[in-house]
């Protein structure tokens, strides 16, 4: 039996929460977090492997969304900038999957920008009152709090908004297409109030706390995208060998097996970049050039496969049991969440010293080491 046989069935938003749940008691939200924080103690490998499986076990790319979202939209933000009482008020509920949380940085006017989000935050003798509104947020609305990002004295910080706060709505629309077993909606803001222990990390740091928490999403959301990869060539081979066409298998035309070899090469690429990132996290270095490479390569490859897929399966491909339609849209949804393939080129392009983004991005890795020291 794997560990993962057991996974609660998806359906509403109940069961959503209760599948994030499960994972939570397999022990997989606790990889890559020190023993004394209430984690395993283990590394990035470890995170890689446990997301590997989970991935593909469950062949659910809206678990991992919003697995993935909680991870780095809530629990290592609260690990790198939480005060000590943060952590402990926030983290063992997190850890231990009874509380959900995820990050809340889209709005209906600001996407790829985040220089265009409009939340205002006014900070009062007792707290802070939030006013705005957020689109596209994993989570919503089964989430219990969610990392806020918004513009105080017009400098972007975060704040923890809980879904019970006075003056906060998170609503469950609207959903779209892609990796759809995940929870999405809007939160709405109304002169919402917050105690003054809310804010993580100083004021003006939010727009690199976005980075540092995107740059983790966008690496290791692949493992367990890559995971349901593994499972999606295996289904493929199987098909390949197991129909016949002009009394031989399907595999021995060259059209079919030169698919299958580009999606195996896909495949072992996109390990290898998801590898290389836990390499260089475990020996403390930085991942932004490649994570914004991994997340570039491995999205593209995961459409280019899924469609693959579905063509090599024939009219079964289109059929819905067989999943890999549901996979290409998930695939499409992958090259927009965590910053779109355009945006993961600016990136790079100004990570090697080129392109319009080159000043922008130079001065957030400033930042972001300042606050490494
Ligand atoms: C499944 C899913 C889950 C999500 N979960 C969350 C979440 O939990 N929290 C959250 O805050 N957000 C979330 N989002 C929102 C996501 O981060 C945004 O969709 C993303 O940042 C892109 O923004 P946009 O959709 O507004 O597109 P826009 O920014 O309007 O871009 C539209 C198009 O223009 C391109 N483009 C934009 N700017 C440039 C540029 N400078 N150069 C070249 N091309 C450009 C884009 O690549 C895209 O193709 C989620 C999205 C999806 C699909």
């Amino acid at each position: 039996m794997t560990q993962y046989q057991q996974l609660p069935p998806s359906g509403d938003i109940h069961a959503s929460r209760q599948r994030l749940r499960y994972c939570s008691q397999q022990g997989l939200l606790k990889h890559a977090i020190s023993s004394e924080l209430g984690g395993h103690g283990d590394d990035f490998h470890a995170l890689l492997q446990a997301h590997l499986n989970l991935g593909r076990h469950c062949q659910d790319s809206g678990l991992i969304l919003s697995i993935n979202a909680h991870l780095w939209g809530s629990i290592f933000p609260l690990i790198l900038y939480g005060t000590e009482a943060q952590k402990q008020n926030w983290l063992p509920a997190l850890l231990a999957g009874d509380f959900i949380g995820g990050h809340a940085i889209t709005e209906p006017q600001a996407g790829s920008d985040i220089n265009a989000i409009e939340t205002q935050v006014k900070q009062t003798d007792t707290g802070f009152i939030i006013n705005g509104h957020k689109r596209f947020i994993t989570n919503t609305p089964i989430a219990d709090v969610l990392l806020i990002y918004a513009k105080l004295e017009g400098k972007l910080a975060a704040f923890l908004v809980k879904q019970d706060d006075t003056g906060a709505d998170f609503s469950d629309s609207p959903n779209v297409t892609g990796c759809a077993t995940a929870t999405m909606g809007d939160i709405i803001l109304k002169d919402c109030q917050i105690p003054l222990d809310r804010q993580l990390g100083k004021t003006g740091a939010g727009g690199m706390m976005i980075q540092n928490a995107l740059e983790l999403e966008r690496a290791f959301i692949f493992a367990g995208i890559i995971g349901i990869m593994q499972w999606q060539l295996e289904q493929v081979i199987q098909f390949s060998r197991q129909r016949r066409v002009n009394e031989q298998h399907l595999g021995a035309n060259q059209a079919i097996s030169h698919k299958i070899a580009d999606m195996k090469c896909r495949l072992e690429t996109c390990l290898l970049w998801v590898n290389e990132c836990a390499r260089l996290k475990d020996s403390g270095k930085r991942i932004s050039l490649a994570s914004a490479q991994t997340k570039l390569f491995a999205s593209e490859a995961f459409l280019q496969s899924s469609l693959d897929a579905v063509h090599i399966l024939g009219t079964k491909g289109l059929m819905a049991e067989n999943k890999m339609t549901t996979l290409v849209q998930d695939a499409m949804a992958s090259r927009l969440f965590s910053g779109s393939s355009e945006i993961q080129k600016n990136i790079i392009a100004a990570l090697i010293g080129t392109g319009s983004g080159f000043k922008a991005q130079v001065q957030v890795q400033v930042q972001v080491q300042d606050q490494d020291q």
